[in-house]
């Protein structure tokens, strides 16, 4: 079948992403014959070497190779402070669709602040325990301590084998780690993430590059530097979108502003 999407996962993200690009007329098909976990683990069992888009993009060249499907699709997600507002969390979620008849990559990006994301030091079970509130367990997932201990644990969803393994472990260490588990099916929050990154990735296989005519056209940098209305500085105020095309190059710009306000302006308003 030519629109058959080969998806190399073992969380069960297909549950958000199928519904999504059967609309678009293509069907996942599950591939697990390779365990993704060996390209690097939230947990840092195994050390990861590639970026968060190369690892996106080589488990769907990976899934499109195993299956013999024209098309592959990656997942990839990070976590970690909010780029901008300190103390915020963050989820960075990618997709990539690696189409090996043209040899052609397209790449859905959505970050998001929606997210449990966190870790906490705890030294007794009161402090385990408001943890684990603020974290929306036992809906989330959690993780208890690091792969290098014995009490080692993640996946934990029930609150009764929680108390019992913190109290456990307090009784090894005076001290212990948790941490929020990410993994997809264990996590609520990042489903919903991956869900509207499926949504941009559907967004962009209805857009055409005008030149080569391949899909996957879209936005790629905003362009600052929208003059200030007065002084006519540049400003941090974009002044145009960058559209681009991965495969061939094609670029356009699409003006936003032609003026910044002057309360942008480090020149009239520093
Ligand atoms: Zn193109
Ligand atoms: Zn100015």
């Amino acid at each position: 079948m030519i629109n058959e999407i080969a998806f190399l996962t073992c969380h069960q993200k297909e549950t958000v992403v199928a519904p999504i690009l059967n609309k678009q007329g293509f069907v996942l098909r599950l591939e697990k014959s390779f365990d993704t976990d060996s390209l690097g683990t939230f947990t840092g069992e195994t050390p990861r070497t590639l970026t968060q888009v190369q690892a996106a993009l080589k488990k769907a060249q990976l899934g499109a190779e195993l299956s013999k499907c024209r098309y592959g699709l990656g997942s990839e997600g990070s976590f970690g402070p909010h780029p901008q507002v300190f103390l915020m969390p963050w989820n960075l979620e990618v997709l990539a669709l690696w189409d090996r008849m043209n040899e052609h990559a397209i790449y859905a990006i959505f970050g998001t602040a929606e997210t449990n994301y966190g870790s906490e030091k705890v030294n007794s079970l009161e402090s385990a325990m408001s943890f684990a509130a603020k974290s929306d367990f036992p809906n989330h997932g959690l993780i208890l301590g690091t792969p290098q201990d014995s009490y080692f644990a993640k996946g934990i969803v029930n609150k009764t084998e929680f108390q019992d393994r913190v109290m456990a472990a307090l009784k090894i260490s005076p001290s212990v780690w948790l941490e929020t588990d990410m993994r997809a099916h264990l996590n609520p929050s990042r489903m919903r993430t991956i869900q509207h990154t499926a949504e941009k990735l559907s967004a962009l296989l209805m857009s055409y590059c005008p030149q080569c005519k391949l899909p996957g056209y879209g936005l790629t940098e905003m362009v600052r530097g929208a003059p200030c209305e007065i002084c006519a500085t540049p400003t941090r105020i974009p002044r145009a979108e960058k559209w681009s095309c991965l495969k061939c190059d094609f670029t356009e710009l699409h003006p936003l502003n032609e003026v910044a306000p002057a309360k942008n302006c480090d020149a009239c308003n520093p």
